[in-house]
């Protein structure tokens, strides 16, 4: 019992230095007494707790604040390059690896090609191999403390595994082996969660409780999150946007269903309509049917081309009637766009619009904001880097009997 208790009050002291924490590095700079006012926790405590975070690094004083009567106070930060993190996307043509620091800025950046022949342990030497890489050019005041991975299917999360991704043709990949090489964990995220990740922590969806991050391209992905967490659901494959039907007995899709959102709102779509239309007679700058390209449609769009539009218009409509179903459920405050299929801009959100704000649920609450994602593709990187940050600024809760 005795034990017991002693364990309870380390907890409750690492629990209170996570806050702390946590606070700083999503509100600050901060003073002591702010941080005491939005923590709960009495000064004293937060001038133990922050002492030993000012020594250990982790926290930096970083000028003064504003005075309210007597000496202005010191102002605490976050020190981001304490430690840094390795970010990885892998897409269907190349890899995308980063080092950034515990804020999420990116240090360094770059890309290989995905070695699509590759096996298991081919795959994992390749990762090692490019990680290794970014480590060594980090200053020795920053070590590598985490590696996080975005990746299109269904992600075993607390795995470290992919299960099925059908973009990239793959059944069953561990990327625990990576971890163990550097000895750190390796956090393994579906690439539409690790979207609204990024948008959580520093996009355009930070100030909602629930949102919607959904990805446009090669495939259509979903990220939900409610009460500012992910919601994955019993085993981690919710967010199947792309997968929602649509049209009974539509067009045929891979996973085996007829009339997928995917079939009518995705690359493939915008370009076999294009193709379609070509061949149809219908006048339009879109060159050559044969070597048409998705940027070209989206660039003939653009520049005012009234059919690229018009197929650009059907697919945000087609988009539109999932995310209205989505917005029935979720009752989200917004949805932010994001993947290539966003360069489809105007014509595409004046598509979803057209379907969204059509019920009078719509009408009787403030309208579900649409945003397009502004971070680029460093998107997923940030999202990463905040899996990771997530899990090492995680409070120790009570879970299953046991603390975890
Ligand atoms: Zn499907």
């Amino acid at each position: 019992m005795k034990e017991l208790r002693g364990g309870n009050r380390k907890r409750i002291k690492e629990h209170n230095r996570i806050l702390v924490i946590n606070h700083l590095r999503l509100h600050g700079p901060v003073s002591r007494v702010d941080l005491a006012r939005h923590t709960e926790l009495g000064l004293s405590t937060i001038t133990y707790i922050v002492d030993e975070l000012l020594r250990d690094g982790i926290v930096v004083e970083s000028g003064s604040g504003e005075s309210s009567g007597g000496r202005r106070p010191t102002l605490l930060e976050f020190n981001g390059a304490v430690a840094a993190v390795i970010g990885i996307k892998i897409e269907p043509t190349r890899i995308l690896f980063s080092s950034m620091d515990l804020m999420g800025r990116i240090k360094e950046k770059t890309a290989v090609p995905l070695p699509r022949e590759a096996d298991s342990r081919e795959l994992n030497s390749v990762l090692i191999e490019n990680i290794d890489r970014l480590v060594r050019e980090l200053p020795s005041s920053s070590p590598m403390v985490g590696i996080g991975i975005a990746v299109s299917g269904l992600v075993d999360h607390d795995a470290g595994k992919v299960l099925h991704s059908p973009i990239l043709d793959w059944d069953e990949h561990d990327f625990r082996p990576v971890g163990r090489h550097f000895g750190v964990p390796v956090l393994v995220e579906n690439d539409a969660n690790a979207f609204a990740l990024a948008q959580m922590w520093s996009g355009q969806a930070s100030q909602h409780r629930c949102f919607l991050g959904v990805t446009v391209g090669i495939g259509v992905g979903l990220g939900i999150v409610i009460d500012g967490q992910i919601f994955r659901g019993e085993y981690g494959g919710a967010g199947e946007l792309g997968h929602l039907v649509i049209q009974h007995e539509g067009t045929p899709c891979y996973c085996g269903q007829r009339g997928c959102l995917e079939m009518y709102a995705s690359d493939d779509f915008v370009l076999g309509e294009a193709k379609r239309h070509i061949a149809l007679g219908i006048p339009t700058q879109m060159g050559d049917p044969s070597f048409l390209t998705i940027a070209q449609v989206y660039g003939a769009a653009r520049s005012g081309d009234a059919c690229a539009q018009s197929i650009i218009f059907k697919q945000g409509q087609n988009l539109g009637i999932g995310l209205k179903n989505l917005v029935n459920i979720f009752n989200p405050g917004a949805i932010v766009l994001g993947g290539e299929g966003i360069a489809g801009g105007e014509h595409l959100l004046q598509g979803i619009a057209s379907e969204l704000y059509t019920n009078f649920f719509a009408k009787k609450q403030p309208p579900v904001q649409l945003k397009i994602c502004e971070l680029g593709e460093d998107v997923w990187l940030i999202g990463t880097c905040a899996l990771v940050v997530n899990q090492l600024f995680r409070a120790p809760i009570y879970k299953r009997g046991s603390y975890a």
